[in-house]
């Protein structure tokens, strides 16, 4: 028998419902109560990226091909995404949370966590704790915005009571709760349990969290197949497992075409339009690029990929360039492709120019002068745009404003 008790509530984890969906009701209240569904961009062909409380209750939800979703129904309301929108949110949601406890952890643009100490520690503070979180967003962000919010004693099981009750939940799960209260939930929606994970173990017998419980620590290393299911069982009983340090490894940014954009013409004009978004997000996060990736998806699910290493650039004239003769290259003068995806990515991040590669190299790119030059032309373009709207100054590039979907971060935030 393992013991469950003497356990301590030691983190707050909080999970905004239906994000995009929230953040597009609160701001259209004619959408408010109503199925609505938010898209990447104009097309049946496409799927959800998010469905409002209203939609899911349908049986609508993230994932859903959006001609499917219409058919399901018919009143369904489609809002193209705004992810700058989303992101302005973000930051106002975190900043109302910060009042009522730290922020140790951002995990995903809905998704915080903290630690609670102190007085916070016994159940009946951190309810009234959450209690204060929820009516803080309600008040002083929007009175549709709200979250699912778990306590636990550890960040793990902290998600995992976020799950447990979806819409505007509270849920606690002490020690004495544990582990019967996580027998309602679907094996998937364990967090590290995606479909490999699922279906191996399935093939060891076990199909609920029910059985994944009732499996030693050994068992659980066989079954997932790694050292993780070994964390599995210590983390499903309350521990502490030390998190591994997850470096930021990549900042990029990517899009699927609409269909009259998919030629080379038009897609370099989304291509330059990505670039400059994450850019300007390399250096929102101080970071300097080491090599960049351009990856072209193909209608014909084929993929063209080119890789550049760079010696420490953040600013806009250079990455510019470099992306061109990278596109150049890899289009090679064909004018019948058809580019239905575009990925552009920022590796081998550091904090600190490798200026010491100036005295080896004699590339141009190690002109330091120069380059701090081109910087802080890049930065204060980052901050006129910041002020009067995206992408009011960019490079040269013609935005066509009624065409492509919304690009999604897919690594920062
Ligand atoms: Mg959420």
């Amino acid at each position: 028998m393992t013991n469950y008790h003497n356990l301590t509530l030691n983190w707050l984890y909080l999970d905004i419902n239906s994000y995009f969906a929230t953040v597009e009701q609160h701001h259209n209240p004619l959408y408010r109560n109503k199925p609505l569904i938010v898209v990447p961009l104009d097309s049946d062909t496409t799927c959800a990226i998010a469905a409002s409380a209203e939609a899911k209750k349908l049986g609508v939800k993230t994932g859903t091909n959006v001609g499917k979703a219409k058919q399901m129904i018919p009143d369904l309301i489609c809002v193209k995404s705004n992810h700058d929108k989303y992101r302005e949110y973000h930051h106002r949601i975190l900043k109302e949370i910060d009042r009522h406890i730290y922020i140790d952890d951002i995990l995903s643009i809905d998704e915080c966590a903290g630690r609670l100490t102190g007085k916070f520690q016994l159940k009946q503070n951190a309810v009234e704790l959450a209690h204060k979180i929820k009516k803080g967003i309600i008040n002083n962000i929007g009175d549709n915005i709200k979250c699912s919010i778990g306590i636990a004693p550890n960040r793990f099981l902290a998600k995992v009571a976020t799950e447990i009750e979806k819409l505007d939940g509270l849920v606690v799960l002490e020690g004495n709760d544990l582990p019967q209260k996580l027998y309602s939930l679907n094996l998937r929606s364990l967090t590290g349990i995606g479909a490999s994970t699922y279906t191996r173990l399935l093939s060891h017998g076990i199909s609920s969290v029910e059985g994944l419980c009732s499996k030693d620590a050994s068992f659980l290393k066989k079954a997932f197949g790694n050292i993780v299911g070994e964390k599995y069982y210590y983390l499903l009983r309350g521990c502490n497992v030390p998190e591994e340090k997850k470096d930021t490894k990549s900042i990029g940014n990517s899009q699927v075409l609409p269909p009259e954009m998919r030629n080379p013409e038009n897609a370099y004009e989304v291509a330059k339009r990505l670039l400059h978004t994450a850019t300007s997000r390399l250096r929102e996060k101080e970071f300097y690029a080491n090599g960049m990736n351009l990856e072209l998806g193909l209608a014909n699910k084929s993929s063209l990929k080119s890789y550049q290493k760079l010696h420490s650039l953040c600013d806009n004239f250079s990455l510019g360039d470099k992306m061109q003769s990278m596109w150049n290259s890899l289009i090679n003068n064909q004018t019948n492709l058809n580019i239905k995806k575009i990925s552009i990515s920022f590796v081998n991040l550091t904090k600190q120019k490798n200026d010491q590669l100036a005295l080896f190299d004699n590339n141009p790119d190690c002109n330091l002068k120069e380059k701090n030059k081109l910087e802080q032309i890049s930065k204060l373009m980052d901050k006129i745009n910041k002020k009067e709207g995206k992408n009011i100054i960019s490079l040269g590039m013609t935005r066509n404003k009624n065409e492509q979907a919304d690009a999604i971060a897919f690594s920062s935030i």
